[in-house]
């Protein structure tokens, strides 16, 4: 039996072919320290009783298999067939062409950001976003951060830092990862004052808490839990009127913020950024990759006065969005500008408004051809309920359709789950009802999923 004499040299190993071609994939220096760390397995094997020649061949395919798991990278491209149309897990909205095209381009080459081509002095990076959010929102002002979690902050340090924000219990929300509105009101240095009960507050509630120190009156959109059953709550109109009168300014956090009327896609009617606007708050706040379909960003419309003061905020530079993503911005809210086209162009949108015929016709269409992908596994296609996800309509589903797989065996779902998980292109479904389900809601091309399940 062969034994370390067997094993060849890490620069041996880098002459042969297979150490070129890895060299090509990878370069020198990652291809020599896997060589290493394979070679030094072998060496233990040996010692352990191992024949040499065995190890020695099988060295160069372990070497090739570790460098190419290493190069996959868990940020790649995969498929959300979960039914959650805005995952936040998953990246929350997918990119309109327009909106990638202007991104790669400003990654790209230099740009304008600011500069004022027309003057050759000194621009705003948030120029290229102002105009077209004052346009869609009806807005005096508007600027930009880098979500709407620090829209919020800012908006609170700006208006009330060391004063009160009156704020409903109603509306104290934790949107998760530790956006909590009573701890952001902390850390933005303003007193929360809780205001009326969990299900009910009155216009008589905030006036009687109204006083010399209140800096503001806070609404929050309950983004992701409704309260049902004996309720009330202020509606906007009537609370910027009370504001006004008390003359402190009305900041209403919308959170997913549609600039669109969603009920053109048969979903509840939620209202606007426009309307919250018209409806008298001095300040909104809504994110840009929710319903507006862009990449994470916060915006801030309203009172021109309270803008340039957040604008002041020496925050505001800390909190600044980056060319990449103004660029997407604007390509984006570009597209608002011809409503004929939008759901076509914007894949939010688009996801949200197929009709569940025609995915079920694809869900027909694919049924077969996944079930011949799959031998070990049933396919069936059901019927299922997307959400929109993303603290949008949180109760409220949308009727779809997709695919019911199944195989022998009670942890068949998990154990197919797994595996599309760990494709090349991982397809991500949910399991329910004992069976692994993908909602075909957001698959635009059928060979998308056909090539991944090749994979
Ligand atoms: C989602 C949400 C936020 C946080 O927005 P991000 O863009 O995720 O930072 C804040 N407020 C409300 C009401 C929300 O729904």
């Amino acid at each position: 039996m062969a034994g370390f004499r067997a094993l060849p040299s890490v620069d041996q190993l880098l002459q042969t072919e297979t150490g070129q071609s890895l060299i090509a994939a990878h370069g020198r220096a990652l291809v020599t320290s896997a060589l290493r760390a394979r070679l030094q397995a072998a060496r233990a094997a040996i010692r352990d009783g191992a024949d040499g020649t065995v190890e020695a061949a099988r060295l160069p395919h372990l070497a090739a298999a570790d460098l190419a798991a290493a190069a996959q990278s868990k940020l790649r491209p995969m498929l959300n067939l979960t039914g959650t149309v805005l995952h936040t897990n998953l990246g929350r909205a997918i990119l309109a062409d327009q909106a990638i095209a202007a991104a790669s381009a400003a990654m790209a080459a230099p740009l304008a950001l600011e500069f004022d081509l027309d003057g050759g002095g000194r621009g705003q990076r948030d120029d290229h976003l102002r105009g077209l959010l004052c346009d869609l929102t009806g807005a005096e002002d508007a600027t930009i951060v880098n979500n709407n979690a620090a829209a919020v902050l800012i908006a609170l340090n700006t208006l009330g830092q060391g004063r009160d924000a009156l704020v409903s219990r109603g509306e104290l929300i934790e949107i998760g990862g530790a956006f909590r509105m009573p701890d952001i009101m902390a850390r933005a240095g303003v007193r929360l004052v809780e205001v009326g009960t969990t299900n009910r507050t009155h216009a008589r509630d905030y006036q009687a808490a109204l006083g010399p120190e209140s800096g503001l009156i806070l609404k929050v959109h309950t983004s992701n839990y409704r309260i049902e059953g004996f309720t009330a709550e202020v509606p906007a109109p009537e609370l910027a009127a009370i504001a006004r009168a008390a003359g402190v300014p009305l900041l209403n956090d919308l959170g997913a913020g549609s600039l669109v009327d969603l009920s053109a896609f048969g979903l509840r009617r939620e209202p606007t950024v426009a309307e919250a606007v018209a409806e008298g708050a001095d300040l909104v706040t809504f994110s840009g990759d929710k319903l507006l379909g862009g990449p994470q960003a916060g915006f801030i419309v309203g009172r021109r006065d309270l803008i340039a003061a957040i604008n002041r905020n020496p925050l505001k530079r800390a909190l600044r969005l980056d060319k990449i993503r103004i660029a997407a911005l604007q390509a984006t809210l570009r597209l608002y500008r011809d409503p004929d086209r939008l759901t076509e162009r914007l894949p939010t949108l688009r996801f949200l408004a197929r009709p569940q015929a025609e995915i079920a016709a694809q869900a027909t269409r694919l049924a077969p051809q996944v079930a011949a992908l799959l031998p070990d596994y049933s396919v069936d296609v059901c019927d299922c309920a997307s959400q929109i996800g993303s603290g949008a309509l949180p109760v409220d589903t949308i009727p779809s359709a997709g695919l019911r797989m199944n195989g022998a065996g009670g942890d068949a779902p998990n154990r197919l789950a797994a595996r599309l998980r760990a494709l090349p292109c991982p397809v991500i479904g949910h399991i329910h009802d004992g069976a692994l389900i993908l909602d075909l809601r957001c698959l635009d091309r059928d060979e998308d999923l056909l090539g991944a399940l090749a994979g």
